[in-house]
């Protein structure tokens, strides 16, 4: 049985991790600040024995002795991460020194939570890990862009100068049950207004693109990654690369929900980058064969289901 912390474990992505690490039989330490996260979100472990959650914000330091330590404190949708943008950089960058440093300490495996956004609004396509990205350091996105961007560097240099084992997965855009219904990402948005009946908002003309990938495929990849020899350190992309213009995939949304909503433009948001995809041969190369096993039908009706259980 192995200890593991798991930062941000009350969030969407951190609640589904922590309960597949439970059920493989290891014993989590779940810490977050509940700034998007929620008790809710992990109620249902609560009565495992060993299963713990601590309050605690990752911008302080914290102190355990565990083997493994997922970093996936940092609010991910646009919405949150921009409301204290200040904030999101010291979750992002004083949260991987604090967490680099503990994992240095006790000498633990620590994984980082890293994203497609350090790509930027990519200029190549789709995105290999050897791309260094187009982000504007300045712009409404540059918060959560660069506060990532810095987190690898502080990883590779904790790796390079104090020998930490580290792994950084970057991951594409992932949806599934538990993720907030208010929380602005557009696979949300779209199945809440569709369940509605309300319009439903794409943003610019829609054909944008983003390349969508299922809780579950996102959560086998991670542990995957964790438990790569050493010397695999990343980084590497977590995704499908099933791409979609944001125009279709609210027409499929409709359709599968069998809405009456209807499709409303609004503007397209500061940075918002125009295409994205992942190159997933590194992936498919170091993590056993592990390859995205839902098509974006199937993960949708997944997520319309729970979405029906949460809206009145
Ligand atoms: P989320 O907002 O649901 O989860 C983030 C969690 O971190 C929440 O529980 C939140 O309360 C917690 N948190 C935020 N700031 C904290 C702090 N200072 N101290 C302690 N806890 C804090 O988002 P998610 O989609 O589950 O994302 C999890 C991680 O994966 C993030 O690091 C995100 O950048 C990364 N990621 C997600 C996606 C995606 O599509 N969901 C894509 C790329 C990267
Ligand atoms: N989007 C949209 N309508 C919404 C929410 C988002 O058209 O209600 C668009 C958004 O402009 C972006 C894409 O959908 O082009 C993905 O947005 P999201 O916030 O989910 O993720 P990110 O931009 O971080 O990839």
């Amino acid at each position: 049985m192995k200890k593991i912390l798991v930062t941000g474990g009350a969030g969407f992505i951190g609640s589904h991790l922590c309960e597949k690490l439970l059920n493989q039989g290891n014993e989590v330490i779940c810490l977050d600040n509940f700034f998007t996260g929620s008790k809710s979100n992990v109620i249902h472990l609560l009565n495992n024995p060993y299963f713990e959650l601590v309050r605690h914000d990752v911008t302080m330091p914290y102190f355990i002795e565990v083997d493994e330590i997922y970093n996936l404190a940092c609010p991910a949708s646009p919405v949150h991460y921009q409301y204290n943008p200040i904030k999101t950089i010291k979750t992002s960058v004083m949260g991987a020194v604090n967490m680099l440093g503990l994992a240095k300490r006790i000498k633990a495996k620590i994984l980082q939570a890293s994203t497609s956004e350090v790509y930027g609004d990519p200029k190549i396509h789709p995105q290999t890990e050897d791309y260094w990205g187009n982000v504007n350091p300045i712009g409404a996105r540059s918060c959560y862009d660069e506060g990532k961007r810095c987190a690898e560097s502080l990883f590779v240099n904790y790796h390079k100068q104090n020998g930490v084992k580290i792994k950084i997965i970057r991951i594409f855009n992932t949806y599934g049950p538990r993720m907030l219904p208010n929380d602005g990402r557009v696979i949300s948005n779209f199945i809440v207004q569709a369940l509605k009946n309300e319009p439903i908002s794409v943003y610019g003309d829609g054909s944008q693109t983003r390349s969508f990938q299922y809780i579950d495929d996102l959560i086998e990849g991670m542990i995957r990654m964790m438990d790569t020899p050493d010397n695999v350190t990343g980084p590497i992309n977590i995704g499908n690369p099933n791409e979609f213009r944001i125009i279709d995939l609210a027409e499929k949304i409709i359709k599968l929900t069998n809405s009456k909503s209807e499709i409303k433009f609004f503007p397209l948001p500061e940075d918002d980058p125009i295409q994205r995809k992942p190159d997933i041969t590194l992936a498919q190369k170091h993590l056993n064969n592990w390859t995205p096993k839902y098509d974006m039908d199937k993960g949708l009706l997944k997520t319309i289901e729970y979405f029906k259980t949460i809206i009145k």
